[in-house]
């Protein structure tokens, strides 16, 4: 069955299918942090449906919420009407919320996706100011929809203004630490108070505490702040999007919360659907200038997603695991660091919480040399004297890993960043199984 399927597959769907061809597994069952192909062979799944899965595969509790819809008979769909699923969801939505965004904050459900949030939380700022500029940062990923699209990096559109996200290790301005998000701010203040910018009075400005996609980028607390103040001074909406970032993956239950800044719009999805569909946006009311039916969509009611997703925001909330990861975060990050040591491919170690990167370079490759990363990135100059990006070594220890029956994501702006996402209910067990797994395939894919 596992050749026949994969062989099917490959033939009958689209040319962009990304995970199947890294990973050639048939998943048939799942529990926990471990998935099993149909070919009989146990990953340790550290990918957990790109940051979906807070609770793992298949957790009681969400089997157990899901169940007691399915056997209420309630209505599955509903469009956008009120349930008592829905209000349950909500509430325990709201108590997750920073205290001074709760108190005054309104929901919107969307289409099922991430990058649905994303789309009404662009629209929103832009009704809500009258204003139609967006500021992005660079190695954003917002999603494949047109706006989140045109958010991300690499895009071009001309409403959308780049900014250099505080890159540590491979700074814009060839700074890193502090005074690269020093800088970063500046530039920031700069295209803000210069009349001939043409960006004064953007209708927002996105971004993602971490950078997920971007290669597991967390921006720095005392940045955060500052963006929050450039931002705030200047009444442009700040949205947070959280996708990735929330339910307690980064060590708190959003990652806002590190800097303790307050956005004025939060873009949820992934975990807060406790492994189905589900997206909101989470916004201050006096930003709720929309009509009524001014934003719809079909599927904006999925009772069974609310249920899942109430149910992992619960057991998060109630089992303190943003707290959990944010020590075995720590944990593994110092271990990868240690490796380091005997792994000169290893550039840089970095994460928060349960979101982890390991940035595999060519260490022979002189910074200084040819194989220096200057250039552009999305329009702005790099230099950054770090050697250069190891793509082809990343995907080669990705296959040694699933060899080694582990599965972790790359990412980042050359692909070339490990990534580890897995479930927040893991096992300090588990955690050591799977970094002995990815320190034996790094030291085989040097070979
Ligand atoms: N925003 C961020 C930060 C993401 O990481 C992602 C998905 N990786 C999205 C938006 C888009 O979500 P989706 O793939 O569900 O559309």
């Amino acid at each position: 069955a596992h050749e026949g399927i994969l062989r099917r597959q490959s033939l009958r769907e689209s040319s962009a299918r990304t995970y199947a061809r890294s990973l050639p597994i048939v998943p048939v069952r799942a529990r926990g942090l471990t998935i099993e192909g149909a070919d009989g062979r146990r990953y340790l799944d550290c990918l957990s449906g790109a940051g979906t899965l807070a609770l793992g595969h298949n957790h009681p509790v969400v089997l157990e919420a899901v169940k007691k819809v399915l056997d209420s008979g309630a209505p599955l769909h509903v469009l956008d009407l009120a349930t008592p699923v829905k209000d349950a969801f909500t509430t325990e939505l709201f108590e997750t919320l920073p205290r001074e965004l709760a108190d005054h904050a309104r929901v919107q459900f969307c289409g099922p996706a991430g990058t649905d949030a994303v789309e009404a939380a662009l629209k929103l700022v832009r009704t809500a100011t009258g204003r139609s500029g967006l500021l992005a940062f660079t190695g954003a990923y917002h999603g494949m929809t047109a706006g989140a699209l045109d958010a991300s990096g690499g895009a071009q559109d001309v409403r959308v203004t780049r900014l250099p996200y505080p890159y540590d290790y491979r700074c814009p301005f060839g700074a890193g630490g502090e005074r690269g998000a020093e800088l970063s701010a500046r530039w920031t203040e700069n295209l803000l108070d210069d009349p001939k910018s043409g960006v004064t009075s953007p209708a927002g400005m996105i971004l993602e505490p971490v950078q997920g996609e971007g290669g597991v980028i967390p921006a720095p607390d005392d940045w955060m702040r500052r963006m929050r103040r450039i931002t705030a001074d200047r009444s442009i909406p700040l949205i947070a999007d959280e996708v990735q970032t929330g339910v307690g993956r980064t060590g708190t239950f959003w990652a806002v919360e590190h800097s303790g800044i307050v956005p004025d719009v939060m873009v949820m999805s992934k975990a807060i659907g406790g492994s189905l569909p589900l997206a909101v946006v989470v916004y201050r009311d006096d930003l709720d200038a929309w009509e009524p039916g001014s934003h719809a969509g079909t599927f904006r009611g999925n009772q069974l997603a609310m249920a899942a997703g109430a149910a992992t925001l619960a057991y998060v909330r109630e089992n303190r695991l943003a707290e959990r990861a944010a020590v075995l975060g720590a944990r593994m990050t110092g271990r990868l660091q240690g490796l380091a040591a005997d792994h000169p491919c290893i550039g840089d170690v970095r994460g928060r919480g349960l979101m982890i990167g390991v940035e595999l370079v060519d260490p022979e490759a002189d910074p200084d040399g040819a194989g220096r990363r200057t250039g552009r990135e999305d329009g702005v100059r790099t230099s950054t004297g770090v050697p250069p990006a190891a793509p082809a070594l990343a995907a080669a220890v990705q296959q040694e890993c699933l060899e080694r029956g582990l599965i972790v994501e790359l990412g980042g702006r050359h692909s070339s960043v490990v990534r580890l996402l897995p479930p927040l209910t893991l096992t300090d067990e588990q955690a050591t199984a799977v970094l002995d797994r990815l320190a034996d395939a790094l030291s085989a894919a040097e070979r």
